[in-house]
């Protein structure tokens, strides 16, 4: 197949499904780790359609929604400042933080500024040389070159005027996680296949034997996902739990190795919190010792930030496949995509957003519905950071 029209296609879906209901016997629990797959799943209806021994459960994978609540403050008071032109990706305007989100500090004047490249705020950064420019990095393996790339650039035209708050997270120390919780209920993974084309599957084997679970590397449209389940289902019945690559048309076991050393060389591993779940070791990146001049936390003196999450919002909950967005007494009611209480409401990857978009009218959407009228969030705050 060469085209994406053709991984939506009616007869193989059935197909897919059918053999999916002719292999299962008994009930698993499969987790989605993107929150791409999550919306696509919600969207067509996926999880509707598989017979009910099949569970999906929506996994951490939303950039968006890990970003710790105290990164975020520390993004309002940069962005607040009037020496600093602050950019971002859109997601992250209406990410709300302690007491407000980034549109409000540009409503108070902030030169806070949606981009669509890290390499477009290096160019702000060259146009404006008595300005200092930040970019807000955050995002998984995906994202993380490109950003690693800018600071390269940086430094190489010599900009000391361009830094990046950083806040990149990695996908395996958080399924290790998840796998390690005494409530875990997943016994399969469908791996976010983007991240793979980036880092490749060689992290994987070791966490599918250690946990005896399948690890499928999966796609976003819908015969990618149903693929994957199919797979995933495949190996739970016979008893094996291997990684096996269901995106091949975009993933290599070895991953994309300009992008790998591109990372290897300005980023290092490092521990991190994510949102809702807490911190896991070793599960982000920061900026090497050689990149460190431009990291904006050593820039800015945003040491000392005191945070407090709502009450109400679960996303924690939401984001380790405890409760479904349905389950939260806010959802749809004080918590919307316009008036947001927690991340994942917020992110056009964001699990409690794709309820919103999707399932908010009746709780059962058709397969392949389009969003309820008057539900989209606005396009420029839907851009995918992956
Ligand atoms: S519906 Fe809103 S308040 Fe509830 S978990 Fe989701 S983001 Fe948080």
């Amino acid at each position: 197949m060469k085209y994406i029209d053709e991984f939506n296609d009616p007869e193989l879906a059935r197909r897919l499904l059918d053999e999916i209901r002719a292999t299962v016997t008994r009930p698993w629990a499969l987790m989605e780790v993107c929150g791409g797959q999550t919306h696509s799943i919600i969207r067509h209806g996926i999880d509707q359609l598989l017979p009910e021994e099949v569970e999906l459960i929506h996994g951490p994978g939303c950039p968006v929604c890990v970003t710790p609540l105290e990164v975020i403050d520390k993004a309002l008071e940069i962005a607040a400042r009037p020496d600093v032109i602050f950019c971002s990706f859109g997601d992250m305007l209406r990410v709300p933080g302690t007491d407000r989100d980034l549109f409000r500090v540009k409503g108070g004047g902030g030169d806070v500024r949606v981009v669509y490249s890290p390499l477009d705020a290096l160019q702000l950064a060259q146009r404006h040389p008595d300005r200092q420019v930040v970019f807000f990095a955050i995002g998984f393996e995906t994202t993380a070159p490109a950003n690693a790339m800018a600071v390269h650039q940086a430094r190489r035209l010599g900009l000391d005027n361009f830094s990046l708050l950083v806040s990149h997270v990695r996908v395996p120390p958080a399924i290790e996680a998840i796998m390690s919780a005494p409530a875990c209920r997943v016994q399969g993974f469908l791996a976010a296949g983007h991240v793979c084309s980036v880092m490749g599957t060689a992290e994987y084997p070791d966490l599918a034997e250690r946990h005896r679970v399948p690890i499928v590397v999966t796609g976003f449209e819908p015969l990618d996902i149903l693929e994957g389940i199919r797979r995933s289902v495949h190996q739970l019945e016979r008893g094996e739990h291997r990684v096996d690559n269901a995106y091949p048309r975009a993933v290599r076991e070895a991953g994309n190795p300009a992008a790998l050393t591109m990372l290897q060389e300005v980023f290092e591993v490092a521990d991190r919190s994510w949102r809702g779940i807490g911190r896991i070791p070793a599960s982000g990146w920061r900026l090497s010792e050689a990149y460190r001049d431009y990291d904006a936390e050593h820039r800015f003196d945003v040491a000392g930030i005191r945070t407090e999450e709502p009450a109400v919002c679960r996303a924690g909950e939401v984001l380790q496949g405890l409760i479904k967005p349905t389950e939260c007494s806010a959802f749809g009611t004080t918590c919307t995509p316009r008036t947001p209480l927690g991340a994942t409401m917020v992110s056009s990857e964001g699990a409690c957003a794709a309820y919103y978009l999707y399932r908010r009218m009746t709780g059962q959407a058709s397969p392949g519905a389009p969003a309820p009228q008057g539900s989209r969030i606005p396009q420029e705050e839907m851009n995918p950071v992956g």
